[in-house]
């Protein structure tokens, strides 16, 4: 069976359904309910004044509806329950009326207001609800509704391919219900207990595979000998006094971890952890030099091209006295130039590349890489690093990462993996000053901005959208810039900044704005990571509360980057109180444990973002329970099972996730 050949699914919603990634029926029934509103008869004697109401009964009297304005009106009838009749208020549902003939059978759903023996109502089910109910609730997209979805679901349920991929003796062991049961179960649940198993096998399958994957991974790794290298420390030392300033105590100890882990012959596999701004560029670059001395190629990967291309510029000024050839490949490069790089990355006269995704596709060969490392890793993969094409030597990695991973989190995906902390902040630095503005408080963020701007410092202004939007209301750039030019135009230039841009264009402004020929930058996120312009003194978020606080932390970040006390200013009427925990720290871990709490796993670690991480059912707090029994199944299997004839496509999966043979 075929998406298309659902009954009623055209062109336009095909397209939706795509963009939802449904491309498949398989796709189709795995695009499980994000959630589920368990909806029960609500006890009139036990409700108070302004709870919550769940009640059936027969429409009483004909709806009469008022109109606001085209789009806005209000309905009121009355609704009979048998024990009372209630008056109902309900908004912008005018189109139900015709549906709602006196005798029907309803559900309401909303609000009870006891003096005036009133239900606002939020939602309206046609037929009664005789006891509990379970209602599953799906992501969707603008133009497609959750019923909609349903019913695509539904049809999809009753012919479809899935594979088990949990092994027959786990199966026994923890009792699961079949999978093609549990996937039918989680979109029309009807039991509570039920549900869960299903949900729960499902996750189980999630998190097994995945701590297949890592775990084979490592294992792979491990088998392989790491380099050993020659090198004169005091080479090393000489470089870090010839920088221009003093490293900080944890840099040196990384440093120093770092040295340890490269000189001898085991492989090194390390995360660099530190705040934003705590300054992990350094201790990579002075990992590159070591790695160069011992005469290894570098590469050193960034999630975004701008971020790339200001490590490339950083690293071939600190090199600017050496005879060390560093160059810079992202997926913007010209094929010219590209096929002159591939080329000279092979012979080898590249010493140090930089750049995105583009260093580790297919046609990269290096000639002798020695040494990884990627920044931000939590936007990225673990499977990157398995492409390689490397004259059959295995590289040493170094992470980089400024959202810390809660240690018990690392350890259970990494393992083995070692960690270096950098806790201080270069001295000097102060904390960036954070405060909640509302929407009608613009004036004065515009007078704060000011007095910046007079301060002869600059700004960034960010905004959730680029453009405007039909589908949804938030700020978007060029809105920005319109403003921004009404209020600053006449005294200072505002620049925009986002990733429909082309590399070029995106690469203009930000030397704009690092010369300073532009005061004001309105971004969207693209700026989200590393850029370091150390002039720009303040930040002010529009629409604050579409981002999560880590996101918003690493933004505040493109701020307080030198001495100047910098400031930054979160707009939004909504979740202030969530938004208030960064007007109260300025440290990094906290705010992504606070995260943690709030959001699940999802923002930590910036899922979406980094392909490993994405799962349909299982969340990685919430299920940490069966993520370690997960992983305990997972190494034993590794061990005995993989290599059984009935296993083979556990393995077959693995091993096509990261293209290996
Ligand atoms: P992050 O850890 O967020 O990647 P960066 O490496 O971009 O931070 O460093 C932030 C800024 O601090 C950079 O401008 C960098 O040059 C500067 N910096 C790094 N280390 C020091 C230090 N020891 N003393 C003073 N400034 C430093
Ligand atoms: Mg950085």
């Amino acid at each position: 069976m075929t998406l298309e050949s659902i009954k009623g699914l055209g062109p336009k919603n095909l397209k939706l359904l795509n963009k939802l990634g449904i491309n498949t029926i398989e796709d189709l029934v795995s695009f499980y309910p994000f959630r589920y509103d368990v909806i029960k008869r609500s006890n009139l004697n036990e409700l108070e004044d302004q709870d919550k109401i769940i009640i059936d009964g027969i429409v009483e009297t004909i709806p009469s509806i008022f109109y606001f304005s085209r789009k806005r009106d209000k309905m009121t009838f009355k609704l009979n329950t048998g024990e009372n009749i209630f008056n109902i208020n309900i908004f912008n549902r005018g189109f139900l009326k015709s549906r709602l003939k006196v005798g029907t059978s309803i559900t309401v759903i909303g609000k009870l207001d006891k003096k005036h023996n009133l239900i606002v109502v939020s939602d309206i089910k046609f037929g009664s609800i005789l006891k509990t109910t379970i209602e599953p609730i799906y992501h969707t997209t603008y133009g497609i509704g959750i019923n909609t979805i349903k019913k695509y679901i539904n049809e999809g349920l009753k012919d479809f391919n899935t594979i088990d991929y949990i092994p027959s003796y786990l199966i026994d062991k923890y009792k699961f219900i079949d999978k093609e049961n549990s996937i039918k179960i989680v979109h029309n649940p009807t039991d509570l207990k039920v549900l869960k198993n299903a949900l729960n096998r499902l996750k189980y399958e999630e998190l097994f595979l995945f701590m297949c994957k890592m775990n084979y991974l490592k294992n792979n790794d491990r088998n392989k000998v790491g380099l050993k290298r020659v090198v004169d420390k005091k080479e090393v030392d000489k470089f870090i006094e010839s920088l221009p300033f003093k490293l900080t105590t944890d840099q040196l100890n990384s440093i120093e971890d770092i040295y340890t882990d490269l000189i001898e012959d085991y492989r090194m596999n390390r995360l660099l952890q530190g705040d934003v701004g705590s300054g992990k560029t350094i201790v990579s670059i002075v990992s590159m030099y070591i790695n160069y001395l011992s005469g290894y190629q570098s590469a050193l990967m960034a999630p975004t091209e701008v971020l790339a291309t200001q490590h490339y510029q950083n690293i071939k000024n600190i090199f600017k006295d050496y005879n060390i050839n560093v160059e810079l490949l992202t997926g913007k490069t010209t094929t010219k130039e590209k096929n002159k790089i591939y080329k000279e990355l092979k012979e080898g006269t590249i010493d140090i590349i930089v750049g995105t995704h583009a260093l580790f596709t297919e046609k990269v060969d290096y000639k002798n890489l020695g040494l990884v490392i990627t920044d931000e890793q939590h936007r990225f993969g673990v499977n990157q690093r398995a492409n390689l094409k490397n004259k059959g030597i295995t590289p040493d990695v170094l992470y980089m990462s400024a959202t810390p991973i809660p240690r018990t989190y690392a350890l259970t995906l990494y393992g083995d993996m070692e960690i270096s902390n950098i806790k201080t902040l270069p001295s000097g630095k102060k904390d960036i000053i954070t405060t909640v503005k509302k929407d009608n408080e613009i004036k004065d963020v515009l007078e704060s901005m000011y007095i910046e701007l007079k301060n002869n410092h600059q700004i960034y202004v960010i905004a959730p959208l680029v453009e405007e939007s039909d589908k949804v209301d938030f700020t978007n750039v060029y809105e920005l810039e319109e403003k921004m030019n009404k209020a600053f135009g006449k005294l200072y230039k505002v620049g925009v900044l986002h990733g429909k841009m082309t590399s070029s264009e995106k690469e203009e402004v930000m030397t704009k704005f690092k010369n300073n020929e532009i005061q004001i930058l309105i971004s969207t996120t693209v700026i989200e990571v590393g850029v370091d312009v150390k002039n720009a003194t303040m930040i002010v978020i529009f629409d604050a509360y579409m981002f999560g606080l880590s996101s918003l932390h690493q933004l505040r970040g493109r701020v307080g980057r030198n001495d100047l006390q910098s400031y930054c200013i979160l707009i939004s009427n909504n979740e202030t109180e969530r938004l208030n925990i960064l007007t109260q720290t300025n440290d990094g871990f906290k705010i992504s444990e606070e995260d943690f709490k709030l959001r699940g796993s999802g923002d930590l670690f910036g899922v979406k973002q980094s392909g490993d991480m994405v799962f349909s059912v299982a969340d990685l707090k919430r299920d940490y329970n069966i993520l370690l029994k997960a992983k305990e199944d997972s190494m034993y299997f590794l061990e005995n099972e993989i290599e059984k004839e009935d296993n083979k496509n556990i393995l077959e999966l693995i091993k096509n996730n990261f293209g290996l043979d």
